[in-house]
Formats: structure tokens, C-alpha cells, sequence
């Protein structure tokens, strides 16, 4: 460890790990530290899509960023394994978002409408790639370039090139509080302290203290969800489906991962009957065939979510060289990339493009200035 740093990120999530790689690639010294293990947060609860359509329906700004990051991912896979031999699991097949009925069949070529560049599939196409969907279906959206990743590979990676880079990682070590003193901030660990000319809280659910202590009003809304997967000794299709109410991604080493339950407010560890039954229900109702297959395992996380829905990326509005980097819901492994490289553009004071700025920028979400650190 050293004594000065010049950034320390709270958190070593994806998105602490991404803005730590991007940052000690271009020279600029940055820690990331974490109160437990890194990535054993949100981060590893993460089915890993890169939903780029599957989320968001309208194509806007945050539309472009999302798929912005998506494709950094390209670059960013061959990079991390040139640099640690980890293979992120980036799946070439996309992702199709199925009707199951004419209603949402309706709502879906809406979609295509507005996004030209996606593929429809009829009943018989659908049914032709996944031959275990039932009668009823009536058609899917083809999203040919939005795939997934593997999470815990991809935060494991991003942690070994950043620190390969240059970067230091302290685990197991928890933030207390952060002061400033004319221009550097002072980092309170348990037994010790270090100093930063930047800090970047990237805390992902626990991140609304960090709003609180800087003054403003906190807009973190943490949403758990339960997944679980099953492991079948054969291949049911290739593509990550994408339902109403559930989806289902297929991984390199055999698991369908199945999610997920969504319960804002709640903070709380560990997965309920109930939520797994509610799931099961919902999946095996499209996926009867699925019902014999052998159960892997079963797992919750909390989404750390915003109170408009987008994520927040950038300087406190008054506390120069603060930063935030957080409130990404179910999309922090979709946007890492991006949120890497726009906080080290922030940092360097690199050109970010305005609409980006202003649509992520904290600055939304103020309300008092009784600034303490
Ligand atoms: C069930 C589920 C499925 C999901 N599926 C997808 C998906 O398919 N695609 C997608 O893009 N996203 C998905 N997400 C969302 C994604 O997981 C999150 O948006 C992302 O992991 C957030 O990353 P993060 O680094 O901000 O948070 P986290 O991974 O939670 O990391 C924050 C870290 O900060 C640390 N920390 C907090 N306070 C302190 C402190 N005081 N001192 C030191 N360390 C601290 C924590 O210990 C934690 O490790 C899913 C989430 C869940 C729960």
C-alpha cells in the first residue's frame, strides 16, 4: 500500500475493477479497496447479459452508451486474456426476447420498428432454435450482437490486468469515511489511512451513505433478485432467452442459468422458498422439459438501482474530485466498460461526450449542499 494514491475507489465490484483497469492502463495510479472479497457482491449474482435492447425499449442516449459498452466488450475480452489468460465467456450466439402471446408479439415489433437492425423470427424460426418452446409461441426478436458474459471471470479479469497495470487492490478492508483537506482526501481504514487526490465511491448498494456524507439526498434503491441454474447433460439452444417475467442464459460450461426475482427495498442475504418457487413456477410453465433437469445451485444479490432508473457517473457537484460511479440495476455488467473508460475520461479530463455527461451526471439528484467532507 501506498501512502498517496491518485485515486481510491470504493469498491471492488465490476465497476470499481473496470474503473481501476481503465485508469492504470493510462498511468494514473489507482486502489481499489474492498471491504470483503472482490465481486462477491452483486457482481457474482449477475446472469451477465448484455441486454442491450432487452432493458431499455426506447433509442436514446442511454440506448447508445449501453450499446457503447457492449461493444467495448469486443476489444476488451481479446485484451484481458492477452493479459491474464481468462477467458470472460463472451458468447458469440445473442440473445432472443420471445412472445408468448400476441400481445407482447405486438409490443416486440414495436421494438423492431424502433431498432432496425434486429431480426424477426416467426413461431416455426423460433421453434427451429429452440425446439423445447411450446406451441403457443408467437415469434421472438433476434438480437444477433447482444450476448453475455461470464461476471465473476470478467471482475476477476478486469482485478488482475488493473493490478498487472500498476494498480493495487486492498481486500477486506472497509472504508470508514472520507475527509478532504484543501485538495487531497484522506481515506479512514480500520487501523490505518491513505490519502488520494480523487475518490470514486463505487459501493454499488451500500454507495447511498456516500451521497448522504457528501451532502446530498441519497438515490440508491437497492432491488434484490434470486437466481438459480440447473445443469442438464444436454444442449437445449445456444442463444440467452428473454421472457416476460424470466429469462434463461446458457453458459460454455453446461449451466442454464434461470432469473430472476425482483424485490426493491430489500437488503436482505441469502434465497427464500418462496422466491425460488415463485421463479420455477414462471419458467417451467414456458419449460416443462426442463422440470427433470438436475438443480446446480441457487443465489440472491441486490441490485444497487436509482430512483430515475439510470446509472450515476460523475463529480459531486461541489466537492471537487469526489466521484460517483454506481446505481446501474441490472445492467453494471452490461455497462463496465463504459463506466470504466467514461471515469477515466472524467478523471483525465479527456473529452466525454455532453449528452452521456449530462444524462449519468450526479448533479440530477441534488438537493442540499451541507457538504461535510
Ligand atoms: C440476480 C441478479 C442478476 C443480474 N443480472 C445481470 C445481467 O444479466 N446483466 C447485467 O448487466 N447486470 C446484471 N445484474 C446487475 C449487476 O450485477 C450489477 O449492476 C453490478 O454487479 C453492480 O456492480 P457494482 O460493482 O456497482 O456493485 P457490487 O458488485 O455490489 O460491488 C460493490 C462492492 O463495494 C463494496 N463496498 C461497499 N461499501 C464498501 C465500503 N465502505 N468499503 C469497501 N468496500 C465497500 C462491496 O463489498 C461490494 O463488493 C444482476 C444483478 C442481480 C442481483
Amino acid at each position: 500500500m501506498r501512502d498517496h494514491y491518485d485515486v481510491a475507489i470504493i469498491g471492488g465490484g465490476i465497476i470499481g475493477h473496470a474503473i481501476s483497469y481503465y485508469l492504470n492502463k493510462s498511468g494514473v495510479r489507482a486502489v481499489v479497496i474492498e471491504k470483503g472479497a472482490s465481486g462477491s457482491k452483486a457482481t457474482k449474482a449477475a446472469a451477465g447479459m448484455l441486454g442491450v435492447h432487452t432493458e431499455h425499449q426506447a433509442s436514446d442516449s442511454y440506448h447508445q452508451f449501453c450499446q457503447h459498452s457492449r461493444n467495448l466488450y469486443q476489444d476488451l475480452s481479446k485484451e484481458l486474456h492477452a493479459l491474464t489468460a481468462i477467458d470472460i465467456g463472451l458468447s458469440p450466439f445473442g440473445m432472443m426476447e420471445i412472445a408468448m402471446n400476441e400481445t407482447h408479439k405486438q409490443e416486440l415489433l414495436e421494438k423492431k420498428h424502433a431498432f432496425t437492425s434486429l431480426e424477426w423470427l416467426d413461431a416455426e424460426q423460433v421453434r427451429d432454435k429452440v425446439s423445447a418452446l411450446p406451441q403457443e409461441v408467437s415469434g421472438a426478436l433476434y438480437m444477433s450482437k447482444d450476448g453475455h458474459v461470464e461476471p465473476a471471470a470478467t471482475c476477476e479479469a478486469l482485478k488482475r490486468a488493473a493490478l498487472l497495470h500498476g494498480g493495487d487492490l486492498l481486500e477486506n478492508t472497509n472504508v470508514l469515511e472520507i475527509t478532504k483537506t484543501e485538495d487531497i482526501f484522506t481515506v479512514q481504514l480500520e487501523n490505518a489511512s491513505l490519502a488520494a487526490s480523487h475518490v470514486v465511491a463505487a459501493s454499488g448498494s451500500d454507495s447511498g451513505r456516500w451521497f448522504e456524507a457528501a451532502g446530498m439526498a441519497n438515490p440508491i434503491v437497492p432491488v434484490k433478485g434470486e437466481c438459480f441454474s440447473i445443469k442438464p447433460g444436454r444442449h437445449y439452444f445456444k442463444e440467452a432467452l428473454f421472457f416476460k417475467d424470466f429469462y434463461i442464459v446458457p453458459k460454455p460450461d453446461g449451466r442454464y442459468i434461470v432469473g430472476a426475482t425482483s424485490n426493491t427495498g430489500d437488503l436482505s442475504t441469502g434465497t427464500t422458498a418462496g422466491g425460488l418457487a415463485d421463479l420455477m413456477h414462471r419458467v417451467f410453465a414456458v419449460f416443462p422439459e426442463l422440470k427433470k433437469e438436475p438443480m446446480q445451485e441457487f443465489w440472491s444479490g441486490v441490485r444497487p438501482g436509482s430512483v430515475d432508473g439510470l446509472p450515476i457517473i460523475g463529480e459531486h457537484p461541489a466537492v471537487t474530485g469526489f466521484y460517483f460511479a454506481t446505481g446501474h440495476y441490472r445492467n453494471g455488467i452490461l455497462l463496465a466498460p463504459a463506466t470504466g473508460r467514461m471515469m477515466k475520461d472524467l478523471i483525465t479530463k479527456q473529452d466525454v461526450r455532453q449528452d452521456f455527461r449530462e444524462m449519468l451526471s450526479p448533479e440530477r439528484f441534488e438537493k442540499e449542499r451541507s457538504i461535510q467532507l
